[in-house]
């Protein structure tokens, strides 16, 4: 690991003055370190987050939604009561990342801000992704990467958390400089075909403050679920989560979204609105309605198994929503 300068600021002001051109943003460090141990980053500053407390409040809002602070732990999004009993879906979802311990430091902002698993990536190549002009997994073992959105770079997106609050449709609040902007968070994670070197669209001096769950639907019902090789301590082979609001056992509206298929949480489209007017105990039209999902799908030669999987995944999600 090369040498670096550390900064621990008491405020987000002072973090902004830190975050200058050459620095990284640590949280728990549980990703950064690792990337700067294989030396895919080598930031010449660390801007240690851990001591604003502000950033690690979570807090209910007016409308029945949270405001979780992206220095909150994944263990304390986890835990919160008023999360696990409205919101149980992202309480689901944070609890299934990782291990406890890496739980009780990772934070909800680096989860989402997390870089790519793939083995390449991680490993000695120099793909696309590191400024290279490859992609390894096009040829190469492709087992666990994404079947839809990927060319040119087939990454799958590693968080938990972020399929579970696209389906909850949150805001994030990123703060720079000059203030403080709302991004839907449909517009923070970034397709390869658009730029194939970041993950997201934080640039360079912004910091994710904060992330806004808005308030629950009148007929409220969600669920996460997710499937890994391992049966621990695993990144989601395949995970899907539904934020539905469900009327008189019909569905009146329904987000589904889909986890390690895609280089960003995938929104289902086809599956959400084929819900639209089922009732509940239609279990054909279910049937029908989670055989939508993937339908774009073009998966690489060892990774077609993830289409099936995703469709059993969403019968089996909308059926625990009963
Ligand atoms: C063995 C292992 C297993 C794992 N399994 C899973 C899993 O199953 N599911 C899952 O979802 N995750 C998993 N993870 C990933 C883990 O959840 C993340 O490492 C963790 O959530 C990152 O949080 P952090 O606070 O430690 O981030 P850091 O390591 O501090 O930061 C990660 C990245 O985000 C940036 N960043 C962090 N916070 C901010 C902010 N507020 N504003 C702007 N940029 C920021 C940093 O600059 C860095 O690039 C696993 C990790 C390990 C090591
Ligand atoms: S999938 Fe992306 S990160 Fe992995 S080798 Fe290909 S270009 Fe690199």
């Amino acid at each position: 690991m090369k040498s670096f300068e550390y900064q621990q600021p008491a405020s987000v002001e002072k973090a902004l003055e830190f975050a200058a051109e050459g620095s990284r943003i640590k949280a728990g460090g549980t990703d950064l370190l690792g990337l700067m141990k294989n030396e895919i980053e080598s930031p010449g500053t660390i801007v240690n987050l851990s001591g604003i407390e502000e950033l690690k409040r979570i807090e209910e809002r007016p409308n029945r939604g949270f405001s979780i602070g992206a220095l909150a732990s994944l263990a304390d999004v986890t835990a919160h009561s008023g999360i696990r009993k409205r919101f149980p879906l992202l309480a689901q979802a944070a609890g299934s990342a990782a291990s406890p311990q890496i739980r009780n430091v990772g934070t909800m902002g680096g989860n989402l801000c997390q870089r790519p698993r793939c083995w390449y990536f991680r490993g000695d190549f120099d793909c696309l992704r590191k400024g290279g002009d490859t992609c390894f997994a096009v040829d190469g073992k492709n087992k666990f990467h994404c079947v839809v959105g990927g060319s040119p770079c087939y990454i799958v997106h590693p968080s938990d958390t972020a399929v579970a609050l696209l389906a909850l449709n949150a805001t994030l609040l990123i703060r720079d400089s000059k203030g403080q902007r709302p991004v839907p968070i449909s517009q923070f994670f970034v397709l390869p075909e658009k730029d194939v070197t970041r993950e997201t669209i934080l640039k360079q001096g912004e910091i994710l403050t904060a992330i806004q769950v808005p308030g629950p639907p009148p007929g409220n019902r969600s669920v996460f679920l997710k499937t890994s090789e391992r049966g621990v301590f695993d990144f989601a082979t395949l995970s899907v989560a539904i934020q539905a609001d469900v009327r008189g056992n019909v569905f009146h509206s329904a987000r589904v979204v889909l986890g390690g298929v895609a280089p960003i949480p995938w929104f289902e489209k086809n599956v959400s609105e084929a819900l639209n007017g089922i009732a509940l105990s239609n279990e054909t039209a279910i049937r029908k309605a989670s055989d939508q999902a993937l339908k774009d799908a073009e998966p690489l030669e060892e990774n077609g198994f993830k289409i099936k999987l995703a469709r059993n995944l969403v019968y089996q999600a909308i059926m625990k929503l009963l």
